[in-house]
């Protein structure tokens, strides 16, 4: 039977646990409960942007390929968003777990946010399985224009300057696949993962669902952290940490004082 932890004095023996251990193999997961101390809202939690009443529908490829402008029209003001949030300490905690690690851990940080933040933040290892808001892309898979960065709104769709297609931004709407790059490194990186932490996320759902299922056969000690209890359990995690990121995270990971 899965633990749950919700104490500072729990968190702070997990912490003595995880420390005590040499883990060579670290995989995270993030998902939008990582950035909500940063402003940055939900996709589809309570009060989550697809679930405001003035948007009728979520933005799947179906409606980047009826309309693109609806699509800029969601996304553009969301660069405005993201690019006035800052990290906040569960980004910068990772960060520095990261960079605190020995050189013989190799450590994978997967998310699902299009933010930014975790780069931000001074993450280095990152793996976008949903792309990046803040990039362009043209929506013709054949056209040879590499992705940019790109903070415009675009009120208007842009049109591509070599084909001449509408660009979109580079995040992977409802029902598309994820990229293949993205998906290939975090199965590799699942493969031999020995820690598994998905943070802000529910863990009965897709991705992290999978994924902790990849971890668990892997042999992975495999942890939640997240606001609200898994409903249902998911059986493959073996320890749920209840709080906000921006707690937990800074007494799970920080250094030993
Ligand atoms: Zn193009």
């Amino acid at each position: 039977m899965a633990a749950t932890l919700t104490s500072d004095v729990e968190i702070h023996e997990l912490r003595a646990q995880l420390q005590a251990t040499a883990w060579r193999h670290i995989v995270v997961l993030t998902g939008a409960g990582i950035s909500v101390a940063s402003g940055l809202p939900t996709y589809r939690g309570p009060g989550g942007l697809w679930t405001r009443p003035d948007i009728e529908e979520v933005p799947d490829a179906a409606m980047l390929a009826r309309d693109p402008a609806r699509i800029w029209t969601l996304f553009g003001p969301l660069r405005g968003s993201i690019l006035t949030a800052a990290p906040n300490p569960a980004h910068l905690a990772l960060a520095d777990w990261e960079a605190r690690s020995p050189e013989t851990t190799s450590f994978t940080l997967l998310t699902q946010n299009v933010d930014g933040l975790h780069g931000r933040a001074g993450s280095r290892n990152i793996v976008e399985l949903h792309g990046a808001l803040l990039r362009t892309r043209c929506c013709n898979p054949a056209c040879t224009l590499s992705p940019f960065e790109d903070t415009a709104e675009h009120p208007a769709p842009p049109l591509c300057t070599v084909c001449g297609q509408p660009l979109r931004p580079d995040i992977t709407l409802f029902d598309e696949p994820l990229p293949v790059d993205a998906e290939w490194a975090a199965k590799k990186a699942l493969r031999e993962c020995e820690l598994f932490l998905a943070i802000g996320t529910s863990g009965t759902v897709a991705p992290a669902s999978n994924f902790v299922r990849g971890a668990k056969y892997a042999g992975a000690r495999t942890l939640l952290v997240n606001l609200t209890p898994m409903q249902p359990r998911h059986p493959d995690f073996d320890i749920e940490v209840l709080g906000r990121a921006e707690r937990v995270l800074p007494l799970l990971l920080g250094a030993a004082s």
